[in-house]
């Protein structure tokens, strides 16, 4: 039987993808539902943020002919030797490595320079020169800046707050560049709060769902930035997979597509939630209040996605629901629980 991504890919012609970041979150359910359709991956990533794990664990329950179209290059994107290697023999590239988290970028605006714009623009001039089909690359819903316009629509910005969120845009200003210059295909996805299984929960700059579902559980204290009333548009990690293969097989498009729920969720109804599926699915009582420290500086207020423009132009459409996607990841988060303590 085809898997829903083989029908939409097309079961005939396996192509070849270039998924950078692959050791990380995202990069590693890219490589995932890429393999078990039948496509060839190529995974290019430095380590740095991401883990031989999360490999490890993509490639987990495949086949054995499904491994065998995988390659694993370690590799920096800042050499630009080493993009236009991974690039060769590339149909279509699925940019994700970069330094996340606004506030990382704050302390070390540097790196995410580096990383995010240097790196970014070897990838783009690497598939240029490689004749590169499509490539799709991760920006964020931070490019919206201070606008408190909701919901928000590509094409209306407010003031950036961050380097990283600056850094996100570059990508998309090079990228309408390259469109205009060289008629590449290039569409930029802007994430919203991206969550699932393998997510990192830990250290300073971890997101806020994985780090908190791993607190609760550890019956340790939460910690909330603000008057916990922020709101955050999360988005469950299989719609993004389903955003980037839709863009990378696309034809002719070139665009900047926000990639949600298109739900709003506070920080204290994210809070409750999560008490509630451990209590109820889990028998898991957690009952420490939350402790509310000062809003942190690059964070907004509310960020709420109108996806009409994804909709329209690949035919996104939410694939999983915000609290199907909040239960699959406590589940995938208490199981991790289990086994570290049995
Ligand atoms: P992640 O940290 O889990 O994955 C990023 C991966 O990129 C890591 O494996 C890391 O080792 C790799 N990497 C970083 N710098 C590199 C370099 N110089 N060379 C090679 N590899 C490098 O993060 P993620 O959540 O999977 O994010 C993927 C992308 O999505 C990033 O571009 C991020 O900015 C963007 N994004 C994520 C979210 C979210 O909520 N997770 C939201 C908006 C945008």
């Amino acid at each position: 039987m085809l898997t829903d991504y083989e029908k939409i890919i097309g079961s005939q012609s396996p192509k070849t993808w270039l998924v950078t970041g692959a050791a990380g979150f995202i990069g590693s359910h890219l490589v995932h539902n890429l393999l078990l359709s039948g496509q060839k991956v190529v995974g290019l990533d430095n380590l740095s943020t991401g883990s031989k794990l999360n490999i490890d664990l993509a490639l987990n329950t495949l086949s054995e002919e499904q491994i065998a179209n995988f390659a694993f290059i370690e590799g920096d994107i800042t050499d630009k030797n080493i993009c236009n290697k991974s690039v060769e023999g590339v149909n279509v590239v699925l940019h994700q490595a970069a330094l996340g988290s606004v506030p990382r970028s704050i302390k070390d605006p540097r790196s995410t320079h580096n990383n995010n714009v240097n790196g970014f623009f070897n990838i783009l001039e690497a598939s240029r020169q490689a004749s590169v089909q499509n490539v799709v690359y991760a920006s964020s819903s931070s490019v919206y800046g201070d606008s408190p316009k909701l919901p928000k629509r590509e094409g209306e910005f407010g003031k950036l707050l961050s380097s990283y969120a600056g850094s996100k845009y570059i990508n998309e200003v090079y990228s309408s560049i390259y469109t205009t210059n060289y008629s590449m295909n290039l569409i930029g996805l802007r994430y919203f709060n991206v969550f699932g299984p393998r997510q990192n929960p830990e250290g300073e700059y971890a997101a806020v769902i994985p780090k908190w579902i791993n607190l609760m559980l550890e019956n340790k204290e939460v910690e909330i930035y603000g008057d916990g009333q922020n709101s955050r548009d999360f988005c469950f990690i299989d719609n993004v997979v389903e955003a980037n293969i839709l863009s990378g097989i696309s034809k002719n498009t070139s665009d900047v597509l926000n990639i949600a729920c298109h739900d709003r969720i506070t920080l204290i109804e994210l809070f409750d939630l999560i008490k509630n599926i451990l209590n109820e699915d889990y028998n898991f009582k957690y009952s420490k209040e939350p402790s509310f420290m000062p809003p942190r500086s690059g964070d907004i207020k509310h960020s709420f996605a109108s996806i009409d423009r994804a909709n329209k132009v690949i035919g996104y459409e939410v694939r999983v629901k915000f609290k199907e996607g909040l239960k699959k990841t406590v589940h995938y988060f208490v199981n991790k629980h289990k086994a570290k303590h049995s």
